[in-house]
């Protein structure tokens, strides 16, 4: 695989940007340059072509590129943009449809990432509980400011401890979030009754796509609205990787458990940036878009153009074409695909995934909870996932993180994807 033009490429990028990329985890071997996304594929500067499984970390669930989803934001920006006063057309009828499709969504606001509006919802939270603390579960990532940055990929002698995610971050911010451990509903009962009176709001991801896919426990989100609503905590879903891509309406639409608040983006349009947060109506108007609400809601670029348009156009295609039917099918056929392999390899790993997602554990049991991928041998993935590139497959740059298929893969993508992957474990084992 030639790879020159990206290596000149990245040696440049370095020049004018620390570690020559724009966000934490895309600091990763080998360094490549994209030049180019279609559908299932993406195209470095040297023109190699990809099969692409990380699809961004997520909000490709259409595929790069989408046709439908670009010429509705062409149409849009080519007579409209923002205007910083009153409401857009585009605005109205997204906010529609998110409140028509997302169970807890009475009102929804938007704005422009999944950290702003996490931050947003414990802000909220607080205002209306006037209370301090959060609780959040050791290994789920929620965005980067520091009321929820700490105890994500921690060290395995830091799990559970106070392990913040960043420098800088006011210890204030570190201290008023209690870690818990994601399926154990004792934990939580137990935390919240060491801070009674104390505790605003539960923020979880309701399956944590950012350790790859851990389901919830039968009775575990069921049991966390139970003891939200007996201890006047705020439930919040971070439904920034769940939204839209388990159903239109969300994990707790299939999982049938209501949060008072869910965070939404990724793959609510397709790649184009937006994301909302929606919830109760009564709590909704506590923020100071509706007069007399006391709770700051601002940003230049809320409600922008490109990203409303680009997710009226995404969620369209969920409504009138069977996206999720082909995406839960091709997750199927690849999980069970995978098996096959690994059973025929005699290799006694572990399969995970949900609708369209997928992540092979390299340990040998189901993990219920982030200490338990300890047991998962990360070191083969890199050598395995190297390979996989050599070969024109690329997948997440950790394997404790998921993988997507979207509406663009086929049925040969899968085919020939299983067939590339048994070949590469062959040559391995
Ligand atoms: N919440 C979850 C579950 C996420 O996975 C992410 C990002 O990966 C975020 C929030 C933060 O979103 P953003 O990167 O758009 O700020």
């Amino acid at each position: 695989m030639n790879t020159t033009r990206s290596q000149e490429l990245y040696a440049k990028a370095n020049l004018y940007t620390p570690g020559g990329v724009h966000s934490a985890t895309r600091n990763v071997e080998p360094h490549l340059v994209f030049t180019r996304g279609e559908g299932a594929y993406i195209y470095d500067a040297d023109g190699n072509k990809y099969l692409d499984y990380q699809a961004a970390f997520g909000p490709y669930i259409l595929g790069h590129n989408h046709p439908y989803v670009n010429n509705k934001v062409i149409e849009a920006i080519s007579r409209t943009d923002m205007f910083g006063v009153g409401s857009t057309d585009l605005e109205i009828i997204l906010s529609e449809k998110i409140v028509k499709h997302v169970p807890s969504a009475d009102q929804v606001l938007l704005c422009n990432s999944g950290s702003e509006a996490t931050y947003h919802a414990i802000r909220l939270s607080r205002a209306v509980t006037k209370r301090n603390k959060i609780i959040k579960f050791q290994g789920c990532y929620h965005g980067w400011h520091d009321y929820v940055a700490r105890n994500m990929l921690s060290a395995w002698d830091m799990i559970g401890k106070r392990d913040p995610g960043s420098a800088g971050m006011l210890d204030d911010a570190i201290d008023n979030t209690l870690v818990c451990t994601y399926n154990d509903l004792e934990d939580v009962e137990r935390t919240l009754k060491a801070n009674e009176g104390e505790v605003a709001a539960i923020i979880i991801e309701p399956i944590p796509h950012n350790i790859g896919c851990i389901m919830p426990q039968p009775g575990f989100l069921e049991g966390l609205r139970s003891l939200c609503d007996a201890n006047g905590t705020i439930l919040i879903f971070d439904e920034v990787i769940t939204g839209f891509r388990h159903s239109i309406g969300g994990y707790q639409q299939v999982a049938g458990v209501t949060p008072d608040l869910t965070t939404m983006g990724k793959a609510m349009a397709n790649g184009y940036p937006i994301a909302a947060i929606a919830g109760k109506k009564e709590l909704m108007e506590r923020f100071n878009t509706k007069p007399g609400g006391d709770c700051w809601f601002a940003g230049t670029y809320n409600g922008h153009a490109v990203g409303t348009a680009a997710s009226i156009a995404t969620i369209e295609l969920m409504e009138n074409e069977p996206v999720h039917e082909h995406i839960f099918r091709l997750g199927e056929k690849m999980r069970s695909g995978l098996r096959e392999i690994h059973n025929r390899l005699d290799m006694d790993v572990f399969v995970a995934g949900f609708g369209s997602v997928f992540t092979t554990y390299f340990m040998n049991f189901e993990p219920k909870h982030y200490a338990e991928l300890q047991h998962n041998d990360a070191d083969f993935y890199v050598k395995y996932r190297h390979k996989l590139i050599e070969r024109g497959i690329y997948k997440m740059p950790m394997n404790i993180k998921r993988n997507h298929v979207s509406y663009s893969h086929t049925d040969e993508d899968i085919d020939h994807t299983l067939d590339v992957i048994e070949t590469v474990l062959k040559e391995m084992l």
